[in-house]
């Protein structure tokens, strides 16, 4: 049985040997997860995170100051710094003042964090969850929510088109509600400017100018003779830190850090014709995994050479024979990948 998730599958698209190596390789070292992974996940990756699990409470219409907690705690423990936390702070200040009455008017949320799976075939079952399920109360249509942090909104539509996780996870949707689903809607949640790789955001850091008698403003632009200075350091005669500059920032400047995409409706023929190839393709590999004598198995999943795919991919050492997996999670750059909710999905289908 082939339970499978779209990013894993592009990851099979992108290189096979890839996609062999991170989902299906070993067990190593004792894990009863197959694959390998990297330990540390990108910054930004892990700001993504945070700001999902911000989100989900703020979608369940907790305070920012308490749905920020378990991200911050996230974060925390990933080794985020003082600008990244006081970011998702910040963002989640600015939603509840500039964003939510409005989403919420335009918007019943349905369900959060919905997992969704839907068997294709006897042999290969598509898994996906959804950030949020919701209804458009002006008419009454269904959509799914994909929240996406994002350091650069503009043509925040275009991105999506194509997007094939908009058509499946609302097919997953319809066949988990029993009620058409349209499509989906992009939430982008815009980081702000960055400076050296880093987060700059206004939400975050701002200007002073002090005038000839000492008089302090503020301001969010440099305007050429700013101070520029970190919120959550400062005390303003309105009140400290990043709770209170984002109660003084006007709502109109706040709403920017938000962007909703036009909706993307599902478009069924496309999306057949795509999941007909996942599934001929997944068949495939849980035929060779069955059936396949190791050397199969290594000639099936072949390798993707070339310096785009290659250069950047962690798996590099072994592909060209320079390390073995268990050399690289004893020198720690690889472990045992860690298991999922797709994982955790597929063992209690195989429980039951
Ligand atoms: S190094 Fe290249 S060939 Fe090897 S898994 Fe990575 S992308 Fe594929």
């Amino acid at each position: 049985m082939r339970y499978i998730s779209r990013s894993g599958h592009d990851t099979f698209r992108e290189c096979p040997r890839k996609g062999y190596l991170r989902y299906l390789s070993g067990p190593f070292g004792g894990s009863d997860t197959l694959g390998l992974e990297q330990p540390t996940s990108h910054p930004a990756l892990t700001l993504g995170i945070a700001w999902h699990t911000a989100a989900e409470q703020l979608l369940r219409g907790v305070p920012a100051t308490e749905a920020v907690k378990p991200a911050l705690e996230f974060a925390t423990s990933q080794g985020l710094g003082d600008p990244e936390l006081n970011w998702l702070l910040g963002i989640c200040l600015a939603w509840e003042r500039a964003v939510a009455e409005d989403f919420f008017a335009k918007y019943e949320v349905l369900s959060i964090e919905e997992e969704l799976t839907t068997p294709l075939t006897s042999n290969v079952v598509l898994y996906t969850r959804a950030d949020a399920i919701l209804r458009d109360r002006s008419d009454g249509s269904l959509w799914v929510l994909n929240w996406k942090t994002a350091g650069d909104v503009k043509n925040w539509n275009r991105k999506w088109f194509y997007d094939i996780q908009s058509w499946t996870e609302s097919l997953a949707a319809e066949s988990k509600l029993g009620e058409p689903v349209r499509g989906c809607i992009y939430l982008g949640v815009w980081k702000g400017p960055m400076y050296n790789g880093g987060i700059s955001s206004r939400l975050i850091y701002g200007y002073k100018f002090t005038d000839r008698s000492g008089n302090v403003t503020y301001g969010t632009e440099n305007n050429g003779s700013g101070t520029r200075f970190s919120v959550w350091n400062e005390k303003f005669p309105f009140g400290d830190g990043v709770a209170a500059w984002v109660s003084w920032l006007p709502k109109d400047f706040l709403k920017k850090y938000f962007v909703e995409s036009a909706p993307q409706i599902r478009q069924d023929e496309l999306v057949g014709d795509w999941l007909r190839q996942v599934v001929t393709y997944e068949s495939d590999v849980d035929h060779i995994l069955q059936e396949g004598t190791p050397q199969d198995v290594k000639d099936f999943f072949f390798q993707n050479w070339s310096d785009l795919t290659c250069g950047r991919c962690p798996f590099n050492p072994i592909c060209t024979l320079k390390a073995t997996p268990e050399e690289l999670i004893a020198e720690g750059f690889l472990q045992p990948r860690k298991k999922s909710p797709r994982d955790e999905a597929q063992e209690k289908v195989t429980e039951e």
